[in-house]
């Protein structure tokens, strides 16, 4: 399926819902699948990237200075598709999966395109979370460095101060989060009226969020003539609707469907009861020392609850998730990134979309609730093109889920014999387990059903 398909897909269920009235007329002719709000001007570039060096797009040579000392030296599929047309000013819509290389395909773009001798906000760069945005930022930091375009990094949980500051130091490209960026236009210590190009990042995301009515809040502060560039996994109606409205002509590419693995990342599962799943984590840190892990848990207490378990039982892990400070996350991400620590466990808003390159396994303590998170997850391996392995802890109430996620995603997975890849003797908790395993024990009464799910 093609994005154009999907794109369409996606919106035919929406334009049957709103109006159902006409679905009958539709039956006749059960071949069309057209919904009649399709853009039919959108353009389609086929997946194929004949583009097979920096060199040969119209990129300066400042930045392909910068490119080079980034140590690239080619352009990923996306970056191949989305770079020249973004040249020629086009607005895009990109569908790629994580670890596709997204941050380049828009920011060498946008670094090219913008005029250094220019004061004023010229561009706009919109991420869903904090780390994200701080991640982008720094790739955009890297790529102006032959060229003196200024950064500044607007995102909640950090003084405002300091980012007033940096804006009135003059610069010229954003990045930031929706809900500090309406917050600085509102208050008019930032100014989008110069804006040349807009990127919306992870767009799906932001608006899962809740960034909707933010976002178009802000695109509405900009002026009507400009570029729009929209990255996304996928293409909820919402999200088809921002696109219709604020992109022109747009052309879409994609460069993989996004219910797909990257073809490095090698896939596990195990059945693993709830309550045994640290014991399962520390006899899987154990196995592999070298191995750096992210580890999924479904909530902020779940992230709590294992971090503690583990640190107490001195295994030194790094927790994230969205109820942390700004510095703080920022912080817990330096040490993971440097290496020091190699486990880190981690919420799914907290991790979605942040470049930790060197993880070398991705652990699913949680079962993700949908396809899409479990893709996003995984893809936190195995970026550009490097080895990675993801397993999953199944615990007896999400099997029927978990099941039906498989088949869905028909993911190409393969269960682990639980006992016989832990060893023997893995479950410190099997003592206590068969004394309270009566109807009544203590151990069930204190774990209600619903726990789990929290
Ligand atoms: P996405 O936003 O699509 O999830 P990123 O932009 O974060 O992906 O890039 C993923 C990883 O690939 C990063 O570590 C980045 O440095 C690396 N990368 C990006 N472009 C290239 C390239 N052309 N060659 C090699 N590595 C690249
Ligand atoms: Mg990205």
């Amino acid at each position: 399926m093609n994005i154009i398909q999907s794109i369409q897909k996606e919106s035919t269920i929406s334009t049957s819902k709103k109006k159902g009235g006409k679905r009958g007329s539709s039956k006749d002719r059960p071949s069309s699948r057209k919904p009649p709000r399709i853009p039919t001007n959108w353009e389609q570039l086929p997946p194929d990237d004949k583009i097979e060096r920096f060199d040969e797009m119209d990129l300066s040579d400042d930045l392909l200075d910068a490119l080079e000392d980034m140590g690239f030296e080619k352009p990923t599929p996306i970056q191949a598709l989305a770079i020249p047309k973004a040249l020629e000013g086009r607005d895009l819509v990109g569908k790629a999966e994580t670890g596709s290389g997204k941050t380049v395909a828009f920011g060498a773009p946008v670094v090219d395109r913008l005029n250094e001798h220019r004061v004023a906000v010229l561009a706009l760069v919109l991420c869903p979370t904090r780390e994200l945005a701080l991640q982008v930022a720094e790739v955009f930091e890297e790529l102006t460095t032959y060229k003196p375009l200024r950064t500044a990094l607007i995102v909640g949980g950090e003084p405002m101060r300091d980012q007033i500051k940096e804006l009135q130091k003059g610069c010229q490209i954003v990045v930031g989060t929706p809900g500090r960026v309406l917050d600085m236009v509102r208050e008019k210590w930032l100014s989008l009226g110069w804006v040349e190009i807009a990127v919306l990042d992870e767009a799906d995301e932001m608006l899962e969020i809740g960034f909707l009515d933010d976002v178009t809040e802000i695109l509405e502060a900009t002026p009507k003539e400009k570029q729009v560039l929209l990255f996304s996994a996928t293409f909820p109606p919402p999200l088809m609707k921002i696109a219709e409205k604020y992109l022109k002509n747009p052309i879409s590419m994609g460069v993989n469907k996004s219910s797909k693995a990257a073809s490095t990342i090698e896939q596990f599962w195990m059945k693993v009861r709830a309550e045994d799943r640290p014991d399962a984590m520390i006899r899987i840190l154990d196995q592999d020392e070298d191995a750096v892990t992210l580890a999924f848990c479904e909530s902020r207490l779940e992230v709590e609850r294992l971090a503690k378990r583990l640190k107490r039982l001195s295994y030194p892990v790094l927790s994230l998730h969205g109820g942390y400070d700004q510095p703080v996350r920022r912080k817990i991400m330096d040490q993971f990134r440097t290496g020091k620590i190699r486990a880190l466990v981690a919420t799914d808003v907290a991790a979605r979309g942040l470049d930790i390159s060197h993880v070398t396994r991705v652990l699913n303590y949680a079962v993700p609730r949908t396809l899409e998170t479990y893709l996003h997850r995984i893809g936190r391996t195995g970026r550009a093109g490097a080895k990675g392995t993801a397993l999953t802890f199944v615990s007896p109430t999400k099997q029927r889920d978990w099941d039906r996620m498989v088949a869905q995603g028909k993911l190409d997975i393969t269960e682990l014999e639980t006992d016989d890849y832990l060893g023997k003797g893995w479950k410190q908790s099997e003592g206590r387990r068969e004394r309270d395993s009566g109807r009544g024990g203590r151990e069930r009464s204190r774990r209600p059903r619903s726990r789990e799910r929290s």
